[in-house]
């Protein structure tokens, strides 16, 4: 035992006691706890700053009624939050998610990953979170309207330019954004800095949309060419059929690689012809219909019931892009026995701590979230400064930097991994990468 690992070893045991039943929030510090002791034995400033229990600690946690009319005319009422984590590097930065499983533990496991992703870009944003356990499924577009609006009517004193800026996640899309910053702007004028994922008609990013699936294959390429490997010709099994994977999937076969799969809650498809990106586009973001209704309109395509983790289906890649927890231990063995010699994570946490062992322990190329999804926020980011500059780029300036950011990101968690003695664990790599700039921020804005 060093003093390192006393420290941390006795921050856990105080987040554990404090906060027993966030199992989400547990896991994601959990995960985090395991990759950071060289930090710690070559920073001992950061024990005496108590760096770790400060950061594990949110700022400020935000929780709310949400009322809103349903189309029978009835009053419902759901929860709302908005946890703003740690604003050492720039103002509190981070989706929403309406989905009924949303509480506090995963909009707190969300923000805390939220931190260090956000410092991975080396752009100027801290970490925040949100959400709602409205669920989205099946309300009309009114209802939908007025559960933001009223989210809004609340969530508007919490947020600022300068203060904190959330965006999109799970059941937040285009469509969502825009009825928040209608209410948004009532409130206080056309700040367009307060959303990011605008519509492109009033203030939005070109390549916002794209922006986490693109980013994930620009990482999973760095990734692959790091280990001498290359995306063309590649069997490519991707989770979930929502913004992240539908543009994962458009970038994957732009890079020469198959896609074979897409799927949601209830199962996927299988198309050994490739998945046809249109009609994947078509079906999710145009009719917002099932995903087994792509299997009725492309001839050779199959549905099946199911977690597509636990089918047999020969795959070079994985590429995780449903939701946290996913993919298990034995799925994780699943995966390689299926030929997988590659993750990258486009969810948030999609791969239980079972699996992360199984990738490590058989020298799967392991992608973790914080680092392979960050191009989303990265975009959130370059929206902002567009936004400040009262000016709009073009698709291809904004998708060349989100290029360069997703580069440089998995350069510089390999140069850490290198620096902290653990080489090749880009896990660990991420962590500490930034982990790091957001303590150095933390320490020189004093005690
Ligand atoms: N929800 C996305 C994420 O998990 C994007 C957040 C943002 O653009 O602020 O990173």
């Amino acid at each position: 035992m060093t003093e390192a690992t006393d420290y941390i070893a006795a921050v856990r045991v105080k987040i554990e006691q404090r906060d027993p039943n966030q199992p989400e929030f547990q896991e994601a510090v959990s995960n985090f706890f395991k990759t950071i002791t060289p930090v710690f034995e070559k920073h001992p400033e950061y024990i005496k700053a108590n760096i770790l229990a400060r950061i594990t600690e949110p700022d400020r946690a935000i929780q709310f009624q949400v009322p809103w009319v349903d189309d029978a005319g009835n009053m419902q009422v759901n929860r709302g939050f908005r946890v703003q984590f740690n604003s050492a590097i720039g103002p509190y930065k981070g989706g929403l998610r309406l989905h009924p499983s949303v509480n506090l533990s995963i909009v707190k496991f969300l923000g805390f990953e939220q931190i260090f992703k956000n410092s991975l870009t080396g752009l100027p944003i801290g970490g925040g979170k949100g959400g709602s356990d409205f669920n989205p499924k099946g309300k009309s577009d009114n209802e939908i309207m007025r559960f933001c609006q009223s989210f809004m009517l609340e969530l508007h004193r919490h947020i600022g330019l300068d203060l904190d800026v959330p965006a999109g996640d799970i059941g937040v899309g285009g469509r969502e954004i825009g009825y928040l910053y209608g209410m948004y702007k009532r409130l206080h004028g056309a700040e367009r800095g307060i959303l990011t994922g605008k519509g492109l008609s009033y203030g939005g990013s070109l390549a916002r949309t794209e922006a986490t699936g693109y980013g994930l294959l620009y990482y999973t390429n760095a990734m692959l060419k790091e280990n001498g490997q290359e995306l063309a010709g590649k069997r490519i099994v991707i989770s979930g059929a929502g913004n992240v994977a539908i543009y994962a999937t458009q970038k994957a076969e732009e890079y020469g690689a198959k896609v074979l799969t897409a799927s949601d809650s209830n199962g996927y498809v299988y198309d050994e012809a490739g998945i046809d990106f249109e009609l994947l586009k078509q079906i999710k973001e145009v009719e917002r219909a099932r995903i087994s209704e792509y299997a009725n309109r492309k001839a050779g395509a199959t549905y099946h019931e199911g977690s597509v983790w636990d089918a047999d289906i020969k795959y070079d890649v994985a590429l995780p892009c449903a939701t946290q927890n996913e993919i298990n231990g034995e799925q994780a063995a699943k995966l390689r026995a299926n030929g997988a010699i590659a993750i990258a994570e486009g969810a948030n946490m999609p791969s239980t701590p079972d699996a992360i062992a199984d990738y490590q322990a058989n020298g799967i190329l392991y992608g973790p979230a914080k680092a392979a999804n960050a191009g989303g926020v990265a975009v959130s980011a370059l929206e902002m400064g567009q936004n400040s500059r009262r000016a709009s780029d073009s698709f291809e300036t904004v998708d060349g930097e989100l290029k360069d950011i997703m580069e440089t990101l998995f350069a510089n968690s390999v140069a850490a991994a290198k620096e902290y003695g653990v080489e090749g664990d880009y896990l660990a790599g991420a962590n500490i990468a930034g982990f790091t700039k957001v303590a150095d921020a933390m320490t020189a804005q004093g005690w």
